[in-house]
């Protein structure tokens, strides 16, 4: 089966969502292999600018078969109201071309109730929580204690609910001292909210080995990035699954396949959003132009995000640990207006310069070693080949490839679909 697997290098937000809506018209089916509505994908196209939280950004192409796969926290509250939103923009979701996986996990009403009274207690000591649920949900899916969502097509689901309702009431009132759930109120959240995503559930594990069977494609798509993987992530900045392209044929219900390409998004400079480490981070009024230039806030909070120059450094880790066969460089555009651009090559560390990334509770120690190369000083956003790119920006580019040891095959100079150079 020709696979792909699109992921991120760094730490989110490097525009993954343009790179598979650019590049899933070649393929027949897109899986969402983990993470949940916490994040955001932003896909302009000639439909209009959408954000994506859990829908898979293949949903815009007529004929792409979309799929929620095993690895993904299933919101059924987000999602109903994501199909809602595509809906009355008149893009089609039906259960054609959304196919929800049977064995994906319920992320439940409490899960996101958890998440505020956690943040709320930790005060300033949160790890940065879009307070969607997202934590408690996966260390609920490793308790066991939710359900699949088979399980609403099923007999049992109101004993099964009704017995996770009892024990979570225990935290909930026990340790938050909040108002338990009662029964009115899952089957108001049952009604409301899972009835209408009910048609969309379906085996896709055999939807997929029959695809594989008859030859078809798939671009599997990931949330979030390397460095936000739960295991080799900035731990405890990280995410709660794994965003790593290993984990894409798990999470997507495909476990034996083996990975044919995997693209890696990197952004042209370093964007952050939420707690922990950040070594390149800038401030002032630097931080703010890049911020104003990059429109870096995000898709789904509005928060604003944290920017700095590209790391090298974890640009390599995150290459690394993705297993990335090729790398697409995004947002080249935001960086034209710079007289010089500074880029993180090594960290120092207790004295020593290093290129290797450290471990996570050593990051707040370590300090950027930046060069300076010369910008380029003039709008790219109109050029499509790489030969007409400016010397400085081709040398931007070649710098980032060799040093990271992965060659770039995409640049992408604006947001919508056709601002790419395919090298
Ligand atoms: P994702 O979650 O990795 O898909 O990334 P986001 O959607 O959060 O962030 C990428 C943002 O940058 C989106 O608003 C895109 O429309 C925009 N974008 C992507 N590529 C480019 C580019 O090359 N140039 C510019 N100016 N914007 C881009």
């Amino acid at each position: 089966m020709k696979s792909c697997a699109i992921v991120g290098i760094n730490w989110g937000d490097e525009g993954k969502g343009r790179m598979v809506d650019l590049l899933c018209r070649d393929y027949d089916i897109v899986v969402r292999f983990q993470g949940g509505g916490n994040a955001g994908h932003t896909v302009v196209n000639e439909k209009g600018s959408f954000a994506l939280h859990l829908l898979p950004s293949g949903i815009f192409h007529e004929g792409v078969v979309n799929i929620l796969g095993n690895g993904v926290a299933l919101d059924p509250e987000n999602l109903w109201n994501e199909i809602r939103e595509l809906r009355e923009k008149g893009i089609p979701v039906t259960p054609d071309n959304l196919k929800i996986s049977e064995r994906a996990s319920l992320l439940l009403p409490w899960h996101r109730d958890l998440d505020i009274f956690e943040e709320k207690r930790l005060k300033d000591r949160k790890y940065g929580s879009t307070k969607q649920g997202i934590a408690p949900f996966y260390s609920d899916k490793y308790q066991k204690k939710t359900i699949l969502a088979g399980e609403l097509l099923r007999d049992g689901l109101k004993d099964r609910l009704l017995s996770l309702m009892e024990w979570k009431n225990l935290t909930l009132c026990g340790v938050y001292g909040a108002e338990p759930y009662t029964w009115d109120r899952l089957e108001e959240w049952l009604n409301r909210c899972c009835s209408p995503i009910m048609p969309f559930i379906c085996d896709t594990q055999q939807y997929l080995e029959q695809a594989e069977e008859s030859g078809k494609s798939m671009l599997m798509e990931a949330q979030l990035g390397a460095l936000r993987d739960l295991d080799f992530g900035i731990y405890p900045y990280t995410t709660s699954s794994n965003t790593t392209a290993a984990y894409a044929p798990i999470g997507a219900g495909l476990p034996g396949l083996k990975l044919g390409e995997v693209i890696g998004v990197v952004k042209a400079y370093s964007t952050c959003v939420g707690e922990g480490p950040f070594v390149c981070e800038l401030f002032g009024e630097e931080a703010e132009r890049l911020r104003e230039a990059g429109s870096e806030y995000g898709a789904k909070t509005g928060r604003a995000r944290r920017v700095g120059p590209i790391d090298l450094v974890a640009t390599k880790y995150g290459v690394k640990v993705q297993g990335a066969t090729m790398l697409a460089l995004t947002k080249l555009d935001i960086l034209s207006t710079m007289e010089s651009i500074p880029v993180c090559v090594r960290y120092r560390l207790n004295g020593a310069e290093m290129d290797r990334f450290p471990f996570p509770s050593d990051l707040s120690e370590a300090e950027p070693v930046y060069i300076r190369v010369p910008g380029w000083n003039c709008d790219i956003s109109r050029i499509r080949r790489y030969q007409d790119l400016p010397q400085a920006a081709r040398d931007y580019v070649e710098l980032i490839e060799e040093s990271v040891g992965c060659p770039i095959r995409y640049i992408s100079v604006g947001a919508e679909r056709e601002s790419i150079i395919f090298r």
